[in-house]
């Protein structure tokens, strides 16, 4: 499976890293290695010191697919999930500086935190969604699908031109403002409206 990742998809967060709102959606890949296993904290890799957390609302596809319209998008999930797209934003801003992947960055041991999933039904509106991440007890991240500058099924539609879309690959559909860095000892609590959807420690 491939966790598919969208970066710039919310106003705000482009924002506060300076950076320019792209014209299409930004897509990169994280590799399969990259799932924090359940259960296991996050442990800070040693070639950064300034790792952040980007909290991510995630859609898990369920069928096989290629060229998807996005009047079918949706047929394409049933579960929304949460998670985090862990990233090491001094070597990402080296990478960046340099006209490099971010591959380094984004998709090491751990990088990729997926939490439970839920039925999509239960959410209702999935452009609708309202999502935290807590940090140590406090709301750093307070974001809402419907601040997306492309949605979901735009985002379905959008990346399945470049790769077919295969049952069980994630989408981390990207990150509202308020991105940070994480230290050892942090505790992380992912929550869709009240609902915990994953709590992870740091190392
Ligand atoms: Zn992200």
């Amino acid at each position: 499976m491939k966790l598919i990742c969208i970066g710039r998809n919310y106003a705000k967060h482009i924002e506060e890293l300076d950076n320019e709102r792209p014209e299409h959606p930004v897509v990169f890949l994280k590799t399969d290695s990259a799932i924090l296993l359940k259960q296991h904290p996050f442990v800070i890799p040693e070639f950064s010191k300034d790792v952040h957390h980007e909290v991510e609302v995630l859609v898990k596809i369920k069928k096989l697919g290629k060229y998807i319209d996005k009047k079918f998008a949706s047929t394409y999930y049933d579960e929304i999930g949460l998670g985090l797209d862990f990233t090491a934003r001094d070597l990402q801003s080296d990478l960046k500086a340099k006209g490099l992947p971010w591959e380094k960055a984004k998709a090491f041991d751990g990088a990729a935190v997926i939490g439970n999933w839920l039925p999509k039904e239960q959410l209702g509106n999935v452009d609708a969604i309202a999502f935290t991440l807590e940090k140590n007890g406090q709301v750093v991240q307070d974001g809402n699908t419907s601040h997306m500058l492309w949605k979901i099924d735009e985002l379905i539609s959008y990346v399945s031109q470049y790769f077919t879309l295969k049952i069980g690959d994630v989408i981390f559909t990207g990150t509202p403002a308020g991105v940070g860095p994480v230290v050892a000892n942090d505790k992380l609590k992912g929550f869709i409206g009240s609902t915990e959807l994953f709590s992870i420690k740091v190392k």
